[in-house]
């Protein structure tokens, strides 16, 4: 497990909404950091069929570019009634033909494959986000970490808090969806509590704890 001695790192994303929630957990630490889409960085194509390999991929890809440490998430979500779909897919559900990306789009059609699978009632909708990070240096060294949460599917969206799916996803116990949390709501952590809620602040916890303060 290698420690990582550096406050200044790259945030490996193009995604608006995943770089402005890395940067909040990694602001009170204290770290400086530009993002990928700031150097300008061409995004590399996701070619992996894990969250691990995808999440390998984004931040080598950063970390040599930038001849720096460089911090990626691969994310989406995985719901049981439709075999895991979108998974790791769950960016492109959301892509349109000309490349811009429609959540409200993606939300219908993760809606209408649940119908479509006659997952209607809550019990029939469990799904989870999972997170996960990698920590790659520019020698090609990797640590990844691993979060997820658990919840359900529901319908109509509530909630424009947030990003992607954010409006169909109650996370278990809440009666409330993430895309009516605030940020801090939805991380749920902080330095020095013990408990983290999202998937992303979950996995970032756990890079905490083994990369800055081993
Ligand atoms: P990727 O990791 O860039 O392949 O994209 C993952 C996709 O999953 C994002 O574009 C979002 O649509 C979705 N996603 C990941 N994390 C969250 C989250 O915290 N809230 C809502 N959607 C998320």
């Amino acid at each position: 497990m290698r420690t990582l001695d550096t406050k200044t790192i790259v945030v490996a994303s193009h995604n608006a909404g995943k770089i402005r929630e890395i940067q909040d957990l990694i602001g009170p630490l204290g770290f400086i950091a530009k993002s990928a889409a700031e150097l300008n960085f061409v995004e590399p194509d996701e070619t992996g069929t894990t969250f691990e390999e995808n999440a390998t991929i984004k931040a080598l890809a950063s970390a040599k570019a930038a001849n720096m440490p460089a911090l990626s998430d691969d994310s989406g979500l995985v719901i049981d009634a439709l075999g895991g779909d979108p998974g790791v897919y769950t960016a492109n559900w959301a892509e349109r033909p000309d490349g811009t990306r429609d959540f409200a789009m993606a939300m219908e059609k993760v809606e209408q494959a649940l119908e479509k699978a006659g997952a209607m009632k809550p019990e029939q909708r469990t799904s989870r986000f999972v997170s996960v990070l990698c920590l790659a240096w520019p020698d090609g060294h990797t640590e990844l970490f691993r979060g997820e949460v658990e919840g359900t599917v529901v319908w109509p969206p509530r909630g424009s808090q947030g990003f992607g799916y954010d409006p169909v996803f109650q996370p278990e116990g809440y009666s409330i969806t993430f895309g009516e949390m605030s940020a801090e709501e939805k991380h749920g952590w902080s330095i020095g509590k013990p408990q983290a809620l999202s998937h992303r602040a979950r996995a970032f916890k756990l890079f905490v704890e083994t990369c800055l303060e081993a």
